[in-house]
């Protein structure tokens, strides 16, 4: 189905829960709670997850010292997703009007992952500011017969320094699996590239309860062989399928329990040190009325922004809240 005909079934699903259903952040929470309230013993059959994959003891570790962790010491990190928008030449004149806006806010990393054909004229426009241009996907083969594909050290060759991996809607409509979002996770981090990698559950999952199982599931299938030196070059953000570009966004105190399950499994892989300097952000229609208060947030460490990311304005207020 289309992306708007996703959207339209998330919006009716939403609305047709009558008045709870009308909007508003706290009501969101009310219709979608992360768990269960009774703990099955096991995962709905229908959902086919595989019993090899080990899930961490996650409410271990979330309710121990998760909570003690400090997020003073992770750097804020604002990116934009601009998705298939933007022509080069558009591309050079928002960047370079983005750059004016957001220059000498250096309390968060600024990115914006643009078209691969955008990326040279948004580097002119970026040209003397802190803004690094990333890209949207990556192939995992070096090279070779992969037609309308972009190898890794291309990217690189091109002074690309980020680039979003696993992205629900690449998930959605490109047919990508957990296997190969690892696949091109690992093929970027040995070009020496940084990956923005994302995770997060379809609004299903969630009203069934088991985002938990989903986001153990993902972070620990998607991080598969690497260490955690490679872990320093990795972003996860985590973004919610039924936020992205729906106006429908978490609560802060729900992308802070998501975010802080993620820290969690990434705990119970790499450790507390790793857990803990890892960067996670939070995506799903984040714009310049909701950020401050989900950035706030103490497992937030950032945000991924589509649609308030093609406006200067809107992504410069984004970047002013994440200042603190
Ligand atoms: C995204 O594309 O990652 C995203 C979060 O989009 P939006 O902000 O438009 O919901």
């Amino acid at each position: 189905s289309s992306p708007a005909s996703h959207a339209s079934r998330i919006n009716k699903k939403t609305a047709s829960r009558g008045a709870e259903g009308s909007g508003g952040a706290g009501k969101a929470a009310a219709l979608f709670p992360l768990r269960r309230s009774i703990c099955p013993s096991g995962l709905p059959d229908a959902i086919g997850l595989p019993d090899a994959i080990g899930l961490p003891d996650v409410k271990k570790f979330t309710e121990s010292w998760i909570l003690k962790m400090n997020k003073a010491k992770r750097t804020a990190v604002i990116a934009g997703n601009w998705k298939m928008n933007m022509t080069p030449s558009e591309a050079k004149k928002t960047v370079a009007d983005t750059a004016a806006l957001v220059a000498g806010k250096d309390g968060a990393k600024i990115i914006l992952c643009v078209p691969f054909v955008d990326i040279a004229s948004a580097q002119c426009g970026a040209e003397g500011s802190a803004i690094s241009i990333g890209a949207q996907n990556v192939h995992f083969a070096e090279k070779g017969a992969f037609t309308g594909e972009i190898s890794a050290s291309m990217l690189k060759e091109c002074g690309v320094e980020y680039v979003i991996i696993g992205h629900s809607e690449r998930r959605q409509y490109f047919a990508e699996t957990d296997e190969t979002v690892n696949k091109r996770t690992k093929a970027a981090l040995a070009a020496g590239l940084k990956v923005i990698l994302c995770v997060g559950e379809v609004l299903e999952q969630r009203q069934s309860g088991i985002t938990e199982e989903i986001l153990s599931m993902q972070t620990k299938l998607d991080l598969a062989g690497l260490t955690a030196d490679d872990l320093k070059n990795v972003i996860i953000a985590y973004e919610p399928v039924w936020a992205i570009g729906t106006g429908l966004t978490a609560t802060p105190e729900q992308a802070d329990e998501a975010c802080g399950i993620i820290r969690s499994v990434v705990a119970g892989l790499y450790g507390g040190a790793a857990a803990e300097g890892l960067t996670i952000q939070y995506g799903g229609s984040m714009n310049e009325k909701n950020a401050a208060e989900l950035l706030a947030k103490e497992n937030v460490d950032g945000g991924l922004i589509g649609g308030a990311s093609l406006v200067p304005e809107k992504f410069a207020a984004i970047v002013d809240a994440a200042q603190a």
